[in-house]
């Protein structure tokens, strides 16, 4: 059984590989954060090493170590792994020694399976180096072994590197087919699985670490809080959050990214509150705050500042000083007109 859920034309397109023995020997899984690239790299690594009838079956030795992280043929290359550290480096990046090491693994037989698995996380972290070294592994391919690369963005990766692989687009799912998958367990609440499948947006991976981890739950409202207090604060106060803001963009732009998601959901809702569809909001549990926060703004002053995060997100996208752009930013949040 395939776990990867609603990625049906991936799962499908693999399924046939399969069964048809022809397998890629580089695979390339785009798609948002938590919308499972790495549930379906796994998957993958399961159905070429599992000895079962209809593979993957999830269940059998091969399947369970490689659940588990035990398996000696699948690795998993990326930030965190073979000791990178990213403390001392203003841009986190998989090294081209993290490579050199994969290489020397993938020249090497199967230790425990039929097939080595290499996969390789936030692939468009990769360092010009690593990823020139990686280049070559790919344009020599050796049987029996995978190269499985996730990102979030292939623009972000060499286009010779891309062209090397079989491309697989993730899509988020439809938020009642999230829903559906919370439902399904019965310990969280039903109430939790509405609030958790409108925030995921469709990545169903990100509701299912909310779901039994509380912090995550706990740090958005501590993100949205902060928001919040922006609106009503001074431009000091607006200013000293853009300055942490940037030293964390410097670290990693996802977290960035995530402050920005959230602050266009909360624009969002007001716009969707205002328009009368407040049952189409995504922070159902801050419904009374949205309505009461929709009377300070008339709709154009909503719909100009729901403009103004878009743009501010893309000139990130596009390397812009990001304590420009956020500075710009904060001076367009609009005051409150009563309207
Ligand atoms: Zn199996």
């Amino acid at each position: 059984m395939w776990q990867v859920v609603g990625q049906s034309r991936a799962v499908s397109l693999l399924q046939r590989s399969l069964e048809q023995g022809s397998i890629a020997h580089a695979y390339l899984l785009v798609g948002p954060p938590h919308v499972g690239k790495m549930t379906l790299a796994l998957n993958l690594a399961q159905a070429v090493n599992c000895p079962a009838a209809e593979p993957p079956c999830g269940l059998c030795n091969a399947c369970q170590k490689i659940t588990s992280g035990k398996h000696a043929d699948v690795q998993i290359i990326g930030l965190n792994s073979g000791g990178n550290s990213t403390e001392d480096k203003p841009h986190a990046e998989i090294s081209i020694n993290q490579i050199r090491e994969m290489q020397h693994s993938s020249s090497l037989p199967p230790f425990e399976g039929r097939y080595k698995v290499f996969i390789i996380d936030g692939a468009e972290l990769l360092s010009t180096e690593a990823a020139n070294c990686l280049l070559k592994t790919l344009e020599e391919p050796v049987g029996g072994v995978i190269f499985i690369l996730l990102t979030t963005n292939g623009t972000m990766l060499p286009a010779t590197v891309v062209s090397r692989c079989q491309q697989l687009e993730l899509h988020p799912l439809p938020t009642s087919e999230v829903k559906a998958v919370l439902n399904e367990q019965r310990s969280i609440e039903p109430k939790k699985a509405e609030l958790l499948a409108r925030l995921c947006h469709g990545c169903l991976g990100w509701a299912l670490s909310a779901a039994v981890d509380d912090s995550l739950l706990q740090q958005r409202a501590e993100r949205l809080d902060r928001l919040l207090a922006l609106i009503t604060g001074d431009y000091e106060e607006r200013f000293d959050y853009v300055a942490q803001l940037v030293a964390q963009f410097s670290q990693g732009r996802g977290l960035v990214q995530e402050v920005f998601d959230l602050w266009l959901d909360w624009w969002r809702d007001l716009l969707l509150v205002k328009l009368g569809s407040s049952g189409a909001i995504t922070n159902i549990d801050f419904e009374a705050t949205l309505v009461d926060m929709a009377r300070g703004y008339n709709l154009a002053q909503i719909r100009a500042f729901i403009n103004s995060i878009q743009a501010a997100g893309e000139q990130l996208r596009q390397n812009a000083n990001p304590r420009l752009v956020l500075e710009v930013l904060m001076l367009r949040i609009p005051g409150r007109s009563g309207g």
